[in-house]
């Protein structure tokens, strides 16, 4: 295959044994962990865990990424589209309350196949570092249910020198406004886990408080309160973090209460994580 399916649009070169796109990944699908998760929103995990499939490979690749030994080194499993549906059922029957899909951009339009194989009854979430492109994302219509994606940067020479991007701001406006357009209405079960809708997450870094306040006004001056907003304040250094001074701490209470104090001043809905949540150990085991 030749892939532009992100707003990188590298028009790589993609077969079963070679991938020279950003994301190196092959054309196969490759997965590093298929299991119940239990730390995510309250609304996502419920009392059983999310069933959590991390996908080998990111098209964003942010030198502190948490999950780095598969973002950026792609280890992972091989699967095709009936093992995975294979595996969602087995999810499905462990009693988790929604399954997500974590960072699987690069492999779309195989997880579409799957999910024309297998598309289980419950809300199905798409994980997403935010950097979409709208054309890709606009096949997933009718497959998802629940878009997470993460907003990380309102300054662009930050997401240049963290994440390699130059148009990330823009890029990822457009792709939340798609998945608004898509999924304009939250709804909720009996039991409070999310049914539609849109979370936008974004995690506070060490000495970029102003990014952090930037995006939060982004959010409400195009979004308002047509989406939840996730604070996150779970930042440990990770991946090549160290080689970045400004990012090698975690962050300290007093950024992430002058983010909070904009997010309340803004009066945006949503939920804000407790900082003892940063800690390593929340960091899945690849077990692949
Ligand atoms: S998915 Fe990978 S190969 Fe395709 S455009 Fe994005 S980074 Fe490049």
């Amino acid at each position: 295959m030749i892939c532009n399916l992100c707003p990188r649009k590298c028009n790589a070169t993609r077969n079963k044994t070679y991938g020279n796109g950003f994301c190196r990944c092959e054309s196969e699908m490759k997965i590093s962990r298929i299991a119940p998760h239990l730390w995510e929103e309250p609304c996502i995990s419920g009392e059983n865990g999310s069933g959590a499939v991390f996908f080998a490979g990111c098209t964003l690749k942010c030198v502190y990424c948490q999950n780095y030994e598969i973002s950026h080194e792609n280890n992972g499993k091989y699967y095709t589209e009936n093992m995975l549906a294979d595996k969602l059922r087995e999810l499905v029957d462990s009693g988790v309350h929604t399954i997500e899909f974590i960072s699987a951009t690069q492999y779309i339009d195989k997880l579409i196949k799957t999910l024309d194989i297998y598309k289980p009854a419950i809300p199905l979430i798409y994980n997403s570092g935010g950097y979409e492109s709208t054309d890709t994302l606009k096949k997933l219509k009718g497959y998802i249910d629940v878009y997470l994606p993460d907003f990380k940067y309102s300054d662009d020479s930050l997401a240049k020198r963290l994440s390699k991007c130059d148009d990330y701001t823009q890029t990822t406006l457009n792709a939340i406004n798609e998945m608004l357009i898509q999924k304009p209405k939250l709804t909720f079960d009996d039991n409070g886990i999310i049914k539609s809708g849109v979370i936008i997450r974004h995690l506070v870094l060490p000495n970029h408080t102003i990014n952090s306040i930037g995006v939060l006004n982004l959010i409400k001056e195009n979004f308002g309160k047509k989406a939840l907003l996730s604070l996150m304040g779970q930042y440990v250094p990770h991946g090549k973090a160290e080689n970045f001074e400004d990012i090698n701490r975690r962050i300290t209470q007093r950024e992430y209460d002058k983010v909070l104090k904009e997010l309340i001043k803004l009066d945006l809905d949503g939920f804000a994580q407790e900082l003892e949540s940063a800690d390593k150990s929340y960091i899945p085991q690849w077990d692949y």
